[in-house]
């Protein structure tokens, strides 16, 4: 009895052959699928080197949908899943080898994606339903192995939240988060309440929909990051109703202060939109 979907090891992707971290549904062939080669360009895949070889030197096919952020040489392009239905698939098919949780294959025309590339190279991408569920600004977010070093999660995290307020709400992502997920989150939720903070506080209760609306953070993910830094103050005042437009909430400002705010991996001046 052969399985529906391949077991891969690893892959080889532009220069980089990356050892995979979960599996995806590529289809089983007779061949030993256990290192697959990618195309960088088109993202189809293969079992053989040869034919990979051969396909690589006549691919020609460029990143598509249009660039909505252009700085140096990286760029995001956003892409619909409507229009480039197999394009994306294979995106995903690809990105689901580097992330546990779940993302999309079949559905792909309800969602943008955007694809950030380096020199041309995809290094990557978030997905966001087109719906509006719920303020979703992201569904999904991948970066290669490879390129993990680079805070290109925290770049794409930043334009998930320049394109909600663009849009004129407040946004989040969807859950389940990875753990990698919401350590990044919880980085840029931090390094954002600490950027809204005056030099100067001169007290440490502040309103939650002021504060959520000044930042762009949802107010449960304020609560959620003052919580998993231990910024609360011992006395809390009890959120009973979370559309209380007059509920405060007191935290130790002065740790909140103590680690200044990286600075900004988005540059908003370089978004074409
Ligand atoms: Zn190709």
């Amino acid at each position: 009895m052969t399985e529906a979907f391949a077991r891969i090891d690893i892959v080889r992707y532009h220069d980089y052959v990356i050892k995979v971290k979960s599996q995806s549904i590529y289809p089983a062939t007779k061949s030993n699928m256990s290192k697959l080669y990618l195309c960088h360009r088109c993202f189809d895949y293969f079992s053989q080197r040869s034919t990979y070889t051969n396909h690589i030197s006549t691919c020609t096919l460029e990143t598509p949908g249009h660039v909505i952020y252009h700085k140096h040489n990286e760029r995001i392009h956003r892409i619909d899943g409507h229009f480039y239905k197999d394009y994306v698939q294979r995106l995903c098919l690809f990105g689901k080898l580097f992330i546990d949780t779940k993302t999309v294959f079949f559905d792909v025309e309800y969602f943008d994606f955007f694809l950030l590339t380096e020199a041309g190279i995809p290094v990557a991408f978030f997905s966001r339903e087109k719906r509006n569920v719920d303020n979703f600004n992201l569904a999904c977010i991948i970066t290669f192995p490879p390129f993990q070093s680079k805070q290109y999660g925290r770049l794409l995290i930043e334009c998930s939240y320049a394109l909600s307020h663009l849009d004129g709400y407040i946004g989040t992502p969807e859950r389940p988060l990875s753990q990698l997920g919401q350590r990044s989150y919880l980085s840029f939720w931090r390094d954002t309440l600490v950027r809204s903070l005056p030099l100067n506080p001169t007290n440490t209760m502040w309103s939650l929909s002021e504060w959520s609306k000044n930042t762009g953070l949802r107010q449960q993910d304020i609560v959620f990051t003052l919580k998993h830094s231990n910024l609360l103050a011992d006395r809390v005042i009890t959120m009973t109703d979370e559309n209380d437009m007059n509920q405060q909430i007191l935290f130790r400002v002065n740790e909140l202060l103590d680690k200044p705010a990286r600075p900004f991996r988005f540059d908003i001046d370089c978004l074409l939109v």
